[in-house]
């Protein structure tokens, strides 16, 4: 089991996979006003870096779950590194409909919504493993801009311009859901830089390393089309944040 290997290539060196630096994860934190000892529980939990960094920081301990085994792997060596490791715990597997045995503080899903087909189901899914006065974490897309035909949600990468809504639309939605929404961070297009240009040396140095590699043609197509169709799409027309909802 594992996620596509174009991912684990590109961002073998990540160690936050989406539009988020150090920075802004520090500051989720703390607006979240962790408490020692608070539960988290991480779907989709990449590299680690959350759970981390909070582990060291605030004094949570908790569960990542995410289908990518390298990152599973690097997310335990970060824990060793950062000195949690015995907080903190990555289980490399299926994050779909994982519920966890004891109740948690925080329930999180920063970045990959689609573990339970979309904001909805995932929201859903983490409320049940949600203790009483718990938060739950979406980090999700949204329009900056809308887009102004489909073919530019497409260069986004998006399958519609209908995949994601605009920021208003978006915190309507949670409120349409029963949650109340308590704290957003949101990225910036610095952070999308750092997440989408971070790749282009990653691959850059993976070609040369691998140049007989089967992949290599796909990784050569891509870093050559990347620069330009970010800075002409993604970098313009999404945005992208971290909710913190609870329910009402
Ligand atoms: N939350 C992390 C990673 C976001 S990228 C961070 O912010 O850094 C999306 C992650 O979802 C990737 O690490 C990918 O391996 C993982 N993933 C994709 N499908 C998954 C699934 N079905 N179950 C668990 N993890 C999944």
């Amino acid at each position: 089991m594992d996620i596509p290997r174009i991912f684990t290539i590109a961002e073998s060196a990540h160690r936050i996979h989406n539009p988020f630096t150090p920075e802004k994860l520090t500051i989720l934190g703390e607006a979240l006003r962790l408490e020692r000892g608070a539960r988290v529980l991480d779907l989709g939990s990449g590299s680690g870096e959350m759970l981390c960094t909070w582990a060291r920081d605030h004094g949570v301990t908790g569960t990542g779950i995410d289908m990518s085994r390298l990152f599973t792997e690097q997310a335990a060596l970060r824990a060793e590194e950062l000195g949690v490791a015995h907080h903190v715990r990555f289980i490399h597997g299926d994050a779909a409909g994982h519920v966890s045995e004891e109740k948690v503080d925080v329930a999180a899903c920063v970045g990959a919504t689609w573990i339970a087909g979309g904001v909805t189901g995932t929201i859903e899914l983490l409320a049940r493993s949600l203790g009483a006065g718990g938060i739950i974490l979406i980090g999700e897309p949204y329009w900056r801009q809308l887009p102004p035909t489909e073919e530019v949600a497409k260069g986004c990468l998006a399958g519609a311009i209908s995949d994601f809504l605009m920021l208003p639309e978006l915190l309507g939605s949670f409120g349409r859901l029963g949650y109340d929404v308590v704290e957003m961070v949101l990225a910036d297009q610095d952070g999308w830089d750092r997440y989408e240009a971070a790749k282009w040396l990653t691959m850059r140095r993976w070609l040369e390393a691998n140049p007989d590699d089967e992949f290599a043609k796909e990784v050569r197509d891509r870093l050559t089309s990347e620069p330009g169709r970010y800075a002409a799409y993604t970098r313009e027309y999404q945005g992208w944040g971290v909710f913190a909802l609870m329910p009402r």
